[in-house]
């Protein structure tokens, strides 16, 4: 286990929200001991003391259940750097030190380049790892430029790109349930399911942002990464291990089984949209080119979705929905596989079955025909299970993988680019104006669907 943290991006979002208390749940838990060193830089110049109280603020915060003494020890025992991520001198003042050293990017993705051709000449230890965040790139060629400056700097598993949908027990739950019950599996292709919906919708607007968000927006944020990963756990062919190596080339052959999308299936099986002023949980919400922070000629979509198809002997013939948006009448985060309707019903009507997977909150339903009480009558049934709670939140199963060098969680280079590669066609119609940019109220269910525009 590496036993040496640096985290680039100290006062960043990432660090206070997830990173600390992913640690601190990782030192609750037995996991780090007192070897254990973390520093964290960023260029604001702060003082050990300074930054160990922004950070016990922080961890109060944001991981008030981890036990009091877990989150002291992270505070006390982080020590600040002033340092340019993108500075040589700077990294290997850094990374000097005993043994490898795990260097977490936790910075703007635009600095990504910089920090790795930086990481060139500062003589990085053997063994260590880099770990960088979504987006890995922001198109085909940034994503393959940026693997090949990673390639000269450390050898492909020892770069662990994270994605935390990945790391959630409801994600994992997915892979678990299909591959633990037998009543799944035989089921499991496009004989017994007619579509799978992978929803990511959120009642949460802009809330500051803009920064980040505004020339990214809804496809490139959570489509291209969040839920293609739960695609890819969902379409699967079964792996052989969970090792790294039989995951991801069972998830790279799911996406390189999507097919190719031509101009009509842009056209007429994705739709962008953006909110309009609304309401949201008894709040104003203005239109998003009104937000502060966005470019007056904005064109960024919170709203995407895409219609995919598989083509596989699994999966040809089930279709695929993947969608996400923001400032949305309530949050649905889920995956939702409809099951074919039954050959013969010698009576009554029956719901069609659907198994939701509930992203968040975690849970999982089935829905049922079953009988009702007037006579030869059906009714539909309801079968619900809560999750077990985790031990860890997911940053701090990430982070252990990190430590102990398992990278069957991470993206694996050649997947990202595959990634981009079946998002290009979309991104480019997209961006040229191809494909209409709807708009929806903030608050609502989001853009009418295809034909039934006001
Ligand atoms: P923030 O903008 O909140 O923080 C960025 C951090 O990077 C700051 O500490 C900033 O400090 C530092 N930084 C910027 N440039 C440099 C540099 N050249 N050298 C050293 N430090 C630098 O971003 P987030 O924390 O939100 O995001 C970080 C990464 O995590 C991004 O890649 C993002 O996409 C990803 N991510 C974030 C999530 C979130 O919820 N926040 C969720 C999933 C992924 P300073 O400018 O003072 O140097």
């Amino acid at each position: 286990m590496i036993n040496r943290l640096v985290v680039f991006g100290a006062t960043g979002d990432l660090n206070a929200r997830y990173l600390l208390p992913g640690l601190a749940a990782l030192r609750a838990a037995g996991h780090l001991d007192d070897g254990f060193q973390l520093i964290c830089a960023d260029r604001k110049g702060r003082t050990d003391e300074e930054f160990r109280d922004w950070a016990t603020e922080q961890l109060d915060r944001h991981a008030a259940s981890a036990p009091a003494d877990a989150r002291r020890w992270v505070a006390a025992t982080t020590r600040y750097r002033r340092a340019d991520a993108t500075d040589p001198a700077d990294l290997a003042s850094l990374i000097a030190g005993d043994g490898p050293v795990a260097l977490y990017l936790a910075l703007p993705p635009a600095v990504f380049p910089g920090t790795v051709t930086a990481l060139r000449g500062a003589d990085l230890p053997p063994g260590s790892r880099i770990v960088l965040e979504k987006p890995f790139g922001e198109d085909l060629d940034s994503a393959r430029e940026l693997n090949r400056l990673l390639a000269e700097v450390v050898p492909e598993q020892a770069v662990f790109r994270v994605d935390h949908f990945l790391a959630m027990t409801t994600v994992q739950n997915l892979l678990g349930s299909r591959l633990a019950n037998r009543v799944l599996e035989p089921i499991w292709n496009s004989a017994h399911i007619s579509e799978i919906e992978i929803v990511w919708d959120e009642s949460l607007a802009l809330e500051g942002r803009a920064g980040y968000y505004d020339g990214v927006g809804a496809l490139k944020d959570m489509v291209q990464n969040h839920l293609f990963q739960v695609l890819c756990l969902v379409a699967m062919e079964p792996p052989l291990s969970l090792g790294e190596r039989d995951l991801r080339d069972r998830k790279i052959d799911v996406l390189r089984s999507i097919r190719p999308f031509t101009d009509e299936d842009v056209l007429r099986h994705t739709r962008r949209a953006r909110y309009a002023a609304g309401r949201v949980d008894g709040r104003d919400v203005p239109a998003y080119i009104d937000e502060d922070g966005v470019d007056p000629h904005s064109r960024t979509e919170t709203f995407a979705e895409v219609e995919l198809h598989l083509e596989s002997w699994r999966w040809s013939g089930t279709r695929f929905r993947l969608r996400s948006g923001k400032a949305l009448e309530a949050d649905r985060k889920e995956v939702r596989i409809f099951f074919r309707p039954v050959p013969h019903l010698p009576f009554g009507e029956a719901v069609p079955n659907v198994l939701r997977f509930g992203l968040d909150p975690e849970d999982v339903t089935l829905d049922l025909t079953g009988i009702g009480s007037g006579v030869r009558t059906l009714t539909p049934l309801t079968m619900t299970a809560q999750m077990e709670p985790s031990d860890l939140p997911a940053y701090g199963r990430l982070l252990l993988d990190v430590l102990h060098g398992n990278a069957a969680l991470s993206i694996r280079g050649d997947e990202a680019e595959q990634a981009w590669r079946v998002l290009a066609p979309v991104m480019s119609a997209w961006s040229s104006g191809r494909v209409p940019l709807q708009e929806y109220p903030a608050g609502s269910r989001g853009p009418a669907p295809a034909g039934e525009e006001t």
